[in-house]
């Protein structure tokens, strides 16, 4: 069997375009390891919201920062907050509205980014996020930068929340905030790195991206998938 190249492949786009989706995937079909940076900042959203240093629409960032060292963070390949399974935990609406503030702290990005970075050691490695092609990889072999209509997003997502009670247009306005902040903060905003290609899958399917990435890899990386 041929193997592989074991490259980086960036993932960046807004929010609930589906990046971690078509990365697991890619990485399922590559025999890659997937890592979704999003969700570290989401584990120590909650491991923040646990220790009462977050709540009541605050955030105490510097009882936050204390706090990093101590938190135990990684995907294998769900998140995990020391032995305990938090992948479903992470994405509850409470999580979500604060972790865009919390992933604005200096120091909260660089735990995350040392954390990708000993995840990643040895290369094979799909990373989707906000600045994964810009700040963290910034000479990732392939990026994609993912796009997509918001009403559309907003849509996907809605469809997938479990929590009662949240309603689609929370999840719009979730959406929108979240791109606001992360477009806009100081610290590794989300922005296109100029080498990245750009996926708008408003109207494609898993399977159209995967056909979609088929060619690119196979014409520009010599891959056969
Ligand atoms: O990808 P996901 O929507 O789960 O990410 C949650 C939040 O984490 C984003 O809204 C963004 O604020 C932050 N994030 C980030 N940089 C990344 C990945 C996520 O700032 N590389």
């Amino acid at each position: 069997m041929k193997t592989q190249p074991q490259i980086i492949i960036a993932i960046d786009g807004y929010s609930s375009t589906g990046k971690s989706s078509f990365a697991k995937l890619i990485a399922e079909r590559l025999g890659y390891i997937h890592l979704d940076s999003g969700a570290l900042y989401r584990a120590v959203t909650l491991y923040g919201l646990r220790k009462g240093v977050i709540g009541g629409g605050k955030i105490d960032e510097a009882a936050l920062v204390a706090l990093l060292p101590g938190i135990e963070v990684s995907q294998r390949p769900d998140t995990y907050l020391g032995e305990e399974n938090v992948e479903g935990l992470i994405r509850q609406m409470e999580v979500s509205s604060y972790v865009s503030p919390v992933s604005a702290i200096a120091k909260v990005r660089n735990f995350v980014d040392d954390n990708l970075h000993r995840m990643a050691a040895g290369g094979g490695v799909v990373m989707d996020g906000r600045d994964i092609g810009t700040t963290v990889f910034p000479n990732a072999e392939l990026k994609i930068f993912m796009t997509a209509d918001d009403l559309v997003r907003a849509m996907r997502r809605y469809k997938e929340t479990t929590d009662p009670g949240t309603t689609f247009i929370d999840v719009l306005n979730n959406l929108r905030d979240r791109d606001r902040r992360d477009s806009t903060r100081e610290v590794s905003p989300l922005r296109k790195a100029s080498d990245a290609i750009v996926l708008d899958n408003t109207c494609m399917t898993m399977e159209d991206e995967m056909a979609w990435l088929t060619d690119l890899l196979n014409s520009k990386y010599g891959f056969s998938l």
